[in-house]
């Protein structure tokens, strides 16, 4: 269920402290430690999951990491200026942390492509 030597399993799990944004039965959100908008959280679930490449038709959080996003999203009243949803898969999308995660970004216009 959980990956001993995962960073953010570990996160989950407490063992490593986080600003903890929004927590649901199978996801947790928290802050980016390394902030690219006013506004970066990630959503995680809380069973690990490598990436978006191993979501099957029977392990799919993706919907409840895009609710949990929307939410905090609408909580922060980013519906009307917008935000970016990401999720990275691997070496060429800049994939560093292979725990499942969904990027929630805002507060600064970002038009693509990403500046
Ligand atoms: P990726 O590049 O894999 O899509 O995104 C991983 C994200 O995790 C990066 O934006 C990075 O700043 C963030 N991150 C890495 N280590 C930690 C950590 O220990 N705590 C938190 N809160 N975020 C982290
Ligand atoms: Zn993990």
């Amino acid at each position: 269920m959980n990956q001993e030597n995962c960073l953010f399993c570990k996160i989950v799990l407490k063992k490593i402290p986080s600003a903890v944004v929004y927590e649901g039965d199978e996801v947790l959100g928290f802050k980016d430690v390394n902030p690219q908008a006013p506004v970066h959280y990630l959503f995680v679930p809380k069973r690990h999951l490598g990436s978006v490449s191993q979501v099957t038709t029977t392990e799919n959080p993706v919907g409840l990491l895009v609710l949990a996003a929307t939410h905090c999203a609408r909580e922060l009243k980013m519906d009307s200026t917008g935000y970016r949803l990401v999720m990275n898969h691997g070496h060429d999308g800049g994939q560093t942390v292979e725990h499942l995660h969904l990027h929630l970004l805002g507060g600064r216009s970002m038009k693509w492509p990403p500046g």
